[in-house]
């Protein structure tokens, strides 16, 4: 795993009276354990792959509570988990990254909600919204709206988003409904501390198991015609029974302000943000005490219509703080308050962008304009939003002395093994001419950046194949799919490969086995070498695909480039029908790293040999045109002034991140350039024979220096 919370997880042991320090999403685990899960599960995505990371390092702990961990395949096995908490009085929580997983999980998320649960069920979102986020800039609202599933926002600080993930489960319990947990990346790696409460064990667990199954009831089924009746159940007693248990618990907070003529409705977790902003133009302090007063919604569905109408009664104008479109809860507001016939103004989308994420900058920009449409008494507004377009201005003042940055696009690590397949990709393509190229999720997606610029299409993960499906046969050259073995096991294996098969199909799939679901933090995938349970049941992907039927496999290493352009220009150039496959094999260069740099520390303090490999470019014979470069896209080569002075152009050079992969001379000897790259072994603890062979080098080295020199001179 990326990172390991072996120590940190220590904190989760913390009882009554102790005081818990640490990340919200470790805050997150201790929650549920003091809530008394009896199974946690879930697929790792960003930003919510560190709570499933947690959860492992602490089996051993919830081993002691009879908490069962299960590490899903997808978000679909991980929502059809919460199955349990429909008949048995079992709490349980499973994760994943939405919105990408909460669509694929969402046939079993309606089936789950309709009939509705008698133990606590709770998923945790991890919102990745925003520029940098990896995700399609939709929100989870509107699942939770559609299928009658509460959705919990906690204000980013540790004590509310344990409190809330306590509260979830009852308030899941009370009303008979799964609900969500909508954690964003800040809320996730948040810092504080809690008063620790013991850990609880479930009624029901591993170690306290039913005796059997219940009275067979069919209304337990989400399947005709019940259905209908559950329909009514969600609405006539599920949705007031979780209005009358959000107001009785007080899940939302407000947050008084002595500028009572106005107020803010801010999703619980936008809070923090909103209170930057108030303090930036002096309307806040540093401790969250603000002078604007706030509803804080903490559960941002369902609202409770007394609580909405109470904060606005006496108010002349509120402003709606909610990322996203379309604008949901601020419709509903607007809708509780003309049906109450009160008057106050609700503003939200107008003041604030229709789109994008609510940084402080931008919810700045908007409470600037909506103080100076409504003008509230007791302060001036034009001189708060004089104050705000200052903020600004200093920006745009050291944004123009710096000049233009240049963009920054995420890469593959150094000595990556997917980058010489899109390097070969390159070079195949010089003799067989570009083709459609069917790009997936995963840390192959990179290759859609310069140098490489290589995809067409995302369709989701796993979904490569599928998506080049009706590309083939419309298409002179076949199309190439690249897929993850990641995203393989999620989805690729059935929704591609199987489809494919099924339908006769063409096309070429290269599937990138590196071993892990590398770009959310290496976690095992079932063709791992070893998983968190130890050795595993020798699920491998070559075998899978034969089995399947697929005739035409080929695997190949991934640095050695020569080999797998040739094995790319053959499978698309022979004649044989059906779907090619080729196994791209190397081990995610990251987790090796890791691995290799644990092992060598242990063989150095043994005394053992220890070797790394270096490449590096001879500066006499490099020509200057940096095809390598371009062609590697390699971040440990860069250029240097040439040495010699009668050559301008400068050198390539490769720098200390070097990790040895090869690729730069692979592509040097594939792409026929310049023979100007050479490798180097650095030995440490170095055998007797080491130094014998040295010397003897040295010698030789210094012979022919010898020579040249009195050849030149005779
Ligand atoms: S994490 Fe692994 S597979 Fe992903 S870019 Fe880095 S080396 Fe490559
Ligand atoms: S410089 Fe060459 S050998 Fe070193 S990491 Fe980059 S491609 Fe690999």
């Amino acid at each position: 795993m990326e990172r390991s919370f072996k120590k940190e997880v220590q904190a989760l042991k913390l009882g009554d009276g102790e005081t818990f320090h640490g990340e919200g999403i470790l805050a997150v685990t201790k929650a549920l354990l003091q809530a008394g899960v009896s199974y946690v599960g879930g697929y790792q995505g960003a930003p919510v792959s560190h709570l499933l990371d947690v959860l492992v390092d602490a089996e051993d702990i919830m081993g002691e509570l009879g908490v069962h961990l299960e590490t899903c395949a997808n978000e679909a096995s991980a929502a059809a988990m919460l199955g349990a908490s429909i008949n048995y009085p079992l709490r349980g929580a499973v994760t994943w990254k939405s919105i990408v997983g909460t669509n694929v999980a969402a046939d079993a998320l309606s089936n789950l909600s309709s009939p509705g649960v008698v133990g606590g069920a709770m998923i945790i979102l991890g919102e990745d919204y925003g520029e940098g986020a990896s995700v399609i800039q939709e929100r989870s609202y509107a699942y939770a709206l559609k299928s009658s599933m509460w959705m919990l926002d906690p204000r980013p600080d540790l004590p509310s988003i344990v409190r809330t993930v306590e509260k979830g489960f009852e308030l899941s319990e009370a009303s008979h409904a799964p609900v969500m947990l909508e954690l964003r990346i800040r809320a996730c790696h948040a810092t504080g501390s809690f008063a620790a409460k013991d850990n609880r064990k479930g009624v029901v667990s591993g170690l306290s198991k039913l005796p059997g199954p219940p009275r067979f009831e069919y209304g337990r089924l989400a399947h005709p015609p019940v259905i209908f009746s559950q329909e009514k159940l969600k609405i006539e007693q599920r949705l007031p029974a979780a209005r009358k248990f959000i107001r009785e618990q007080k899940l939302n907070e407000v947050i008084p302000g002595d500028l009572a003529d106005i107020g803010i409705i801010v999703m619980g977790g936008l809070t923090n943000s909103v209170l930057r902003a108030l303090e930036r133009v002096g309307l806040a302090d540093v401790f969250g005490a603000s002078r604007v007063p706030l509803l804080v919604l903490n559960v941002v569905y369902p609202l409770v219509p007394e609580e909405i109408r109470e904060f606005c009664a006496t108010k002349r104008a509120v402003l709606v703080v909610e990322e996203g479109t379309p604008e949901y809860i601020e419709q509903a507001v607007n809708v509780e308050l003309r049906r109450a016939d009160i008057q106050t103004k609700v503003r939200g989308k107008g003041p604030l962008p229709q789109a994008g994420e609510y940084s402080s900058d931008v919810l700045l920009e908007g409470l600037a304009a909506f103080l100076q449409a409504t003008k509230p008494a007791g302060i001036d507004a034009d001189t708060i939003a004089e104050k705000a377009r200052g903020l600004f201005a200093h920006k745009a003042k050291a944004a123009a002395a710096l000049g233009p940055l240049p963009p920054r696009p995420p890469a593959f690590c150094t000595g990556c093994p997917e980058r010489p397949v899109f390097a070969a990709i390159k070079l195949a393509q010089r003799e067989i001419g570009p083709t459609h190229i069917s790009a997936d999720i995963g840390c192959h997606s990179f290759a859609t950046f310069p140098p490489f610029s290589l995809g067409n299409s995302i369709l989701g993960y796993g979904m490569s194949l599928a998506s080049a499906a009706a590309v083939a046969p419309n298409m002179e050259k076949r199309p190439i799919a690249i897929m993850g073995d990641g995203g393989f096991w999620h989805n690729g294996l059935i929704t591609g490969v199987a489809s494919n098969l099924f339908n006769k199909g063409d096309g070429v799939l290269i599937v990138m086995q590196n071993g892990y679901a590398s770009a959310t933090g290496q976690q095992y995938i079932p063709s791992s070498k070893t998983s968190r349970l130890g050795a595993t049941g020798g699920v491998e992907i070559e075998a899978t695909l034969r089995q399947m039927g697929v005739k035409w496999l080929r695997k190949v290493r991934t640095y050695s480039v020569s080999v797998m352009v040739k094995t790319l220009k053959e499978a698309m150039r022979t004649a044989e029908q059906g779907l090619k496959v080729i196994i791209a094999d190397g081990e995610c260069q990251l987790a090796r790293q890791r691995r290799i740099r644990a092992e060598d520390a242990e063989k150095l303090k043994r005394g053992d040999r220890v070797t790394r490999a270096r490449y590096g470019v001879d500066d006499e014979i490099c020509t200057g045109d940096h095809s390598c470069i371009r062609l590697s896209g390699c971040p440990s080569l860069t250029v240097k002034p040439s040495p010699d002075p009668l050559r301008s152009d400068p050198v390539a050079t490769v720098v200390d991140s070097c990790v040895g992969c090869g690729l730069c001379g692979e592509v040097a000897h594939a792409a026929v350039l310049c023979p100007s790259f050479y490798r180097a072994e650095i030995v440490r603890n170095a055998t007797a024979w080491d130094r014998t062979k040295h010397r003897f080098r040295q010698a030789a080295i210094g012979w022919l220096g010898g020579y040249n020199a009195r050849k030149a001179a005779a």
